[in-house]
């Protein structure tokens, strides 16, 4: 139907009869001629028709905005004071010939421009108009440039593209799972995939060597912050590689993303152990834009009276930790103290102590703070130089449980660089290793930080003695604050495995009736194998600079795991459901879904 998309023409079709297809973007009448902006996938470009065009004319008048229309002219080059700069067809236009209106299109719900502001439920409400914008068709040409070049990075390096089923068992990645009703086996159900772990594994032990699938992934969980109950992960397994390998041919693949498509090059990516990570920037995926860093004084405050400080220095649960704000006496008033101060207790800290440092030399006069007077002259010495403050340097204080200071000055850490503008770079990532194996369920259980089937870096016999002390061999890769993905060098012994599970608190024999197959599997010859999965919708929300995860999905659930548009998930007839095997309680009767599995993470 057509010979050029609208937004590839240019002066060298200058004098060429071409035929477009599209949408009207705009149309305006200019004293008799009319100018209809004609848009499609590749862009915008300017039609005029005038009064020579004669019954052509007459329906040019008629299009409305959004109207479908293939039309015929000759592209000529515009009038110089005409020519339009900020559009890439801007040096041209179509001298309109033939004009058919192949359908009509009722008034927009909302402006399509990238100006206005649409509430987001609208937007949703109406996708299919919405990715008719141009930011939206932005950003998702850009996710198909991604993919590609993942894909070709990861053919190019031996990896195989499988498919790994959608029906499936639970996979614990710490989320409650996507059930689905067996019909064919009454009273049974299948799991959507929280990801492909076990399959993935499963094609290592089957000697595929390299695997990789963008793969739907699922998890029910409550929708805090900017997750989506379904999202794609760029998912990777691989055998016979070492730790320092996996990481190697996986960063090459993020290396050649960044340089291909953003023309960035990044310098040497710093590994980084969980607990410097922890102990310098309060977080386990640390912004390194941030010049920022969080510095220990537990051991300079044991013996002060004031017992906001000695009582977490004395507790070994607990934490206190300065955070120095470069020229933050300057840089910082009151009211953005208080308002600090609220927003640490979103995290649980009570307060938020500071000394701003006046003048260093006067340790009597020159520190302006309402704890100073319960601190010792030495002690305050001894703080200022712990952190290395200089005049007019504001320090900020942490004195709580370990998890508390750690949260809220880790995030503190984050909002001042954001406040503040401190960022040193635009592009900050890293890996973080050396994870502990588990954590404390605070039930006098452990539950695993990556998920069961990683690898610890111990033997069994000590994996089991010290539970608490074991790291284990995974990594993440983190950028700007934002874990891109992560993985782990996986268990390949099925001693190991069951290691593992009886730590998690699984019995043999729940071991055996859920994980059978991968127990089974492990016995019969598996090679040392490792891999990693990216969150795709997250990579290329920051590449784009969306501020959603659902700008850069084509339909998106809302915060609530709905979808506003087909109106799922919807109800089903009662015959569907007796084919299932389903009745339905009465609402009041309804019980709270349990808790996830607790050996997931
Ligand atoms: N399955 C893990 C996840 O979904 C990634 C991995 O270990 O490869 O987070």
């Amino acid at each position: 139907m057509r010979s050029q998309y609208c937004g590839a023409l240019n002066a060298s079709f200058i004098d060429q009869e071409v035929t477009l297809c599209g949408w009207v973007d705009r149309r305006r009448d200019h004293g008799g001629v009319i100018f209809i902006d004609l848009r499609d996938r590749e862009g915008i470009v300017q039609v005029v028709f005038d009064p020579d065009a004669k019954e052509n004319f007459a329906l040019a008048d008629k299009v409305r905005g959004e109207y479908v229309l293939q039309l015929t002219g000759k592209v000529r080059a515009r009038a110089p004071s005409t020519v339009n700069p900020n559009m890439a067809t801007g040096e041209i236009e179509v001298y309109g010939t033939a004009l058919t209106i192949l359908n009509e299109a009722e008034t927009m719900p909302f402006p399509l421009d990238s100006y206005s502001n649409v509430g987001e439920e609208t937007r949703l409400k109406y996708r299919f108009l919405d990715l008719r914008r141009t930011e939206m068709q932005k950003n998702l040409r850009f996710r198909s440039k991604v993919t590609s070049v993942i894909r070709n990075y990861l053919d190019r390096n031996g990896f195989l593209d499988v498919e790994t089923p959608i029906l499936t068992r639970a996979t614990p990645e710490g989320a409650r799972d996507y059930l689905v009703p067996s019909r064919t086996h009454d009273g049974k159900f299948f799991a959507l995939p929280q990801s492909p772990q076990l399959f993935k594994q499963l094609l290592m032990v089957a000697g595929y060597d390299r695997y990789y699938q963008i793969a739907k992934c699922f998890r029910d969980e409550d929708l805090r912050a900017d997750r989506q109950p379904e999202f794609t992960q760029i998912d990777i397994e691989t055998s016979f590689m070492s730790q320092e390998q996996i990481m190697n041919i996986t960063e090459g693949m993020f290396r050649e993303l960044f340089k291909d498509l953003m023309g960035v090059d990044f310098a040497e990516i710093k590994h980084m152990p969980f607990s410097e990570a922890i102990a310098k920037y309060g977080s386990d995926k640390p912004d390194m834009r941030i010049p920022l860093e969080l510095v220990d004084v537990k051991d300079l405050v044991t013996e002060v009276d004031f017992k906001v400080f000695a009582g977490p220095a004395n507790d070994p649960k607990s934490r206190v930790t300065a955070l120095k704000v470069p020229g933050g006496n300057e840089k910082l008033t009151r009211k953005q103290i208080d308002d600090y101060t609220k927003f640490v207790g979103i995290y649980g800290a009570k307060g938020l102590a500071y000394i701003k440092v006046n003048d260093k030399s006067d340790l009597e006069e020159g520190l302006q703070s309402p704890i100073v007077k319960n601190l010792p002259v030495s002690v305050r010495k001894a703080i200022l130089d712990r952190v290395g403050a200089e005049n007019g340097d504001l320090i900020f204080f942490g004195a709580d449980k370990h998890k508390v200071v750690t949260e809220a000055l880790g995030a503190l850490r984050c909002k001042l660089g954001a406040d503040l503008e401190l960022y040193t770079c635009q592009w900050a990532p890293l890996w973080v290793v050396d994870f502990p194996m588990f954590e404390d369920d605070d039930k006098g259980g452990w539950t695993s930080i990556h998920h069961p089937f990683t690898s610890p870096s111990c033997t069994p016999e000590e994996l089991i003695a010290n539970p608490g002390a074991a790291l284990s061999r995974a990594y993440d890769l983190v950028l700007n604050g934002t874990e891109l993905g992560g993985g782990s060098v996986r268990i390949h012994s099925s001693t190991m495995q069951q290691a593992v599970f009886q730590i998690l608190g699984i019995s043999p024999e729940e071991q055996r009736e859920k994980f059978g197959f991968l127990l089974d599997a492990l016995a019969y010859g598996a090679p040392p194998h490792g891999g990693l999965a990216f969150g795709l919708d997250r990579l290329i929300m920051l590449m784009v600079g969306a501020s959603s995860i659902r700008d850069v999905i084509a339909f998106p659930k809302t915060q609530s795991a709905a979808c506003v548009m087909t109106d799922a998930p919807g109800t089903v007839d009662d015959l569907q459901l007796r084919d299932l095997h389903i009745r339905l309680r009465k609402k009041e009767k309804a019980v709270v879904a349990e808790d996830a599995p607790e050996y997931g993470m």
